[in-house]
């Protein structure tokens, strides 16, 4: 996506965001993690919407003072890993270890977000594919390749080539939703649709499907929460 970044401090991005059914320009600023959102109708100049940026700065930097900085993932951080919160402490080595509500995060690691990061998407990895394969299987439809990304609008995708997407941040939630979403895009290899034959096939995969969707709906946001970087939102 395009983006602008403020002049000024502190460091603020802006994400323009082209809309075909936009009549007019409008800001919006994430409660979730302060990401900031410029919406530009179909044909409109850049310059003029990096013009309408600058002069609402102010209101801008005002408005995420309002909501606090996120917190970057560190030491003493909760977040979660498998639907259970876990506390970031210091351990021989660098381990998730959601039983006992711990990541274990090694005093040698040069970064404790990026160990963290680092953990929680090999974890993603991890579960993704197994849940890909045996759903594929039952299925009897195989998938291309597994790319995981941390997205924002979607949990997971599925191309008409069968290559599946999936977020990484899945590993934090209980694994019957991680699970649910793997049997979603699964089932795309069989109806790319969301009509009722798609959803039939979705039962057959992952009978509780719909209580893990409602998950989702709450408590997708939560899963968003965790910062790894450093980075304007
Ligand atoms: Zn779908």
């Amino acid at each position: 996506m395009e983006h602008h970044d403020l002049r000024g401090a502190p460091p603020v991005r802006v994400h323009l965001r082209h809309s075909a059914r936009a009549r007019r320009m409008s800001l919006r600023v994430s409660r979730l993690d302060g990401r900031v959102t410029l919406t530009l109708p179909r044909g409109m100049p850049l310059r003029a919407a990096i013009a309408f940026a600058e002069e609402r700065a102010t209101w801008i930097r005002g408005h995420l003072a309002e909501i606090g900085a996120p917190e970057i993932v560190g030491w003493g951080s909760v977040l979660p890993v498998e639907g259970r919160p876990c506390t970031v402490i210091a351990g021989p080595r660098s381990a998730l270890r959601p039983e006992a509500g711990a990541i274990e995060v090694s005093a040698r690691a040069a970064s404790v977000p990026g160990t963290v990061a680092g953990l929680v998407k090999a974890l993603a990895r991890e579960r993704l594919t197994a849940a890909s394969d045996a759903h594929a299987a039952r299925l009897g439809r195989p998938y291309g390749r597994i790319t995981l990304r941390d997205t924002r609008s979607r949990w997971g995708s599925c191309t008409e080539a069968g290559a599946l997407m999936y977020s990484w941040r899945l590993a934090m939630a209980p694994p019957d939703v991680l699970d649910y979403v793997a049997a979603h895009e699964v089932a795309h290899l069989a109806v790319m649709d969301h009509s009722a034959r798609y959803w039939a096939v979705v039962r057959g995969l992952c009978p509780d499907y719909e209580a893990h969707r409602r998950w989702l709906r709450e408590h997708g946001p939560e899963l968003h929460r965790p910062r790894f970087s450093a980075a304007v939102p």
